[in-house]
């Protein structure tokens, strides 16, 4: 659905009109328009930072180096000793922060190594850092912070330090929404150095431009080395419910876009429309409801002798039926509750017996509604409230099997069901958010493509908000 809006406010007209009354001017994202790149940050710079005990530095340099970013530093400040001594170690050249009126290209991101603070007053550091920094960074900007997760702190000093920096993100992620930008937290559990390259990527590239103010938690993988991210989805059979249209069919064209072979299903009454989706982007359609008793077994039937198995599942059938507590049918109690969980539940029990393929990835589309309810939304809530605890609970046994299962929970996104919500609310609903804009299906999509990844293996019962920094549960 066009945002009529944010297309009037980039006229010329709509433009001084909006200055006049002060009225937001909601930023143009920058979103990705291709596969993942090898160096998706080729010709770009990243100004890089530490605080003086920083202890991330050698796998940040590295991640970083492979995107193809310039990396920049700025003299006289806490982290630069690690930097440069990493830098000497791996034999990489970095460059000053070029002047304002320079005429050089300013630093498209800003990466800080949070990860030795150990005392509120080293929280000057990162202060330091980003004060003189935050007012040039360009639209469509990127900030990354990195820090040790707090249940990997083993003193209360540094748990403390840690669980600050979230304050920390979530503020400048409000404030630098304005032009574009996201700002964002990596936090590391134990054992999870090696793994931050794919997440880093992520979070730095226009794959996540709706993503903001949130915090991803990296842990160890099992493999000897990490994936990369590019082609990592090539030839792998996966699954996406309700695949006909809004998000279920943006996630289906993202997935084949990196490769996959997709198999897409939906309500045997959305078959026309499940079809013209798969036709065009080669992908497989299975009209099925996903509440039959025997939609796993289809399932693992239909895709076992086409496709060997599967390598991905992504539950994102959903629908909403609102009313009041005190005015809901059990009719519609029931439909929301069987749709949007318990089939989720009863599929992954029968493909985890027979369908899936060793390491496979399963990704579940939950909702911000889910973590902040609604009213009017008592049945659809508990449904996106469970899914978030589902798959916390499903991760270690997925990881015995080499795969994950992780949430994404989207915030208002442009699709068929926010267009039938009324004005007043749709209108609300989209700019209550630090980008002051509903979200595109894209932008769902890119997520979850990205935690469908083997190269994500460091990730498991996560669960991402995609939503813009909406202010509903935040
Ligand atoms: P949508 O446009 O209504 O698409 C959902 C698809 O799922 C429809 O094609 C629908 O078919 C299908 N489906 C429903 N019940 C099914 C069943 N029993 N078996 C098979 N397919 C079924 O919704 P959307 O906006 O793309 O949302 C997709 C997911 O994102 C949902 O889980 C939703 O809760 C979640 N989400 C959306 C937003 C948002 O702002 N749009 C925000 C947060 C979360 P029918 O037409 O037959 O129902």
């Amino acid at each position: 659905m066009n945002d009529r809006y944010l297309e009037f406010t980039h006229s010329a007209f709509g433009k001084s009109f909006a200055s006049l009354l002060g009225l937001p001017t909601p930023p143009r994202l920058r979103r990705a328009d291709a596969p993942w790149a090898e160096r998706p940050l080729e010709g770009a710079f990243v100004l890089v930072g530490g605080d003086s005990g920083a202890t991330l530095t050698e796998p940040l340099l590295d991640a970083l180096v492979g995107t193809g970013a310039g990396l920049r530093i700025v003299p006289d400040h806490a982290g630069l000793g690690p930097i440069k001594s990493v830098a000497a170690k791996i034999k990489l050249t970095l460059a000053g922060n070029p002047a304002a009126d320079s005429g050089e290209a300013r630093s498209q991101a800003l990466v800080f190594d949070a990860s030795g603070l150990a005392s509120p007053a080293q929280m000057r550091e990162v202060y330091e850092f980003f004060q003189p920094l935050v007012r040039a960074l360009p639209s469509n900007g990127r900030i990354v912070v990195l820090a040790r997760a707090p249940d990997a702190c083993d003193d209360a000093f540094r748990k403390t330090m840690s669980t600050a920096l979230r304050g920390f993100v979530r503020a400048l992620a409000k404030e630098v929404g304005k032009n574009g930008s996201t700002c964002n937290l990596l936090e590391v559990a134990k054992g999870g150095d090696r793994w931050i390259d794919a997440p880093l990527r992520f979070l730095l590239s226009a794959h996540s431009a709706y993503v903001s103010g949130q915090t991803l938690t990296v842990t160890a993988g099992a493999s000897a080395k990490a994936v990369a991210l590019p082609r990592s989805l090539a030839g792998k059979a996966a699954l996406v419910t309700g695949a006909a249209r809004g998000i279920g069919a943006a996630i289906a064209e993202v997935l084949a876009r990196e490769g996959a072979q997709v198999i897409g299903v939906d309500h045997p009454s959305q078959e026309g429309a499940l079809g013209d989706t798969m036709a065009k982007l080669g992908g497989h359609g299975l009209a099925l409801d996903v509440t039959a008793a025997d939609a796993a077994e289809r399932i693992a039937a239909e895709t076992g002798t086409r496709f060997g198995g599967l390598d991905v599942v992504v539950h994102n059938a959903g629908v909403t039926r609102d009313k009041m507590l005190r005015n809901m049918s059990p009719q519609h109690w029931d439909m929301v509750l069987n749709i949007n969980l318990a089939a989720i539940l009863t599929i992954n029990e029968g493909l985890l017996k027979k369908g899936l393929n060793p390491g496979a990835r399963i990704v579940c589309i939950s909702s911000i509604g889910g973590i902040a309810g609604n009213a009017g939304q008592t049945n659809y809530a508990s449904t996106k409230a469970g899914v978030i605890g589902y798959a916390d609970a499903m991760a270690p046994m997925m990881a015995k099997r080499g795969g994950a299962i992780n949430a994404v929970a989207p915030g208002f996104i442009e699709t068929q069901m926010t267009a039938a919500m009324p004005l007043g609310p749709r209108e609300v609903g989209r700019r209550i958010n630090s980008l002051s804009q509903g979200g595109l299906p894209q932008d769902i999509a890119e997520a979850v493509a990205f935690f469908a990844s083997p190269a994500a293996e460091g990730l498991n019962g996560r669960t991402l908000r995609v939503c813009g920094q909406n202010w509903f549960g935040a």
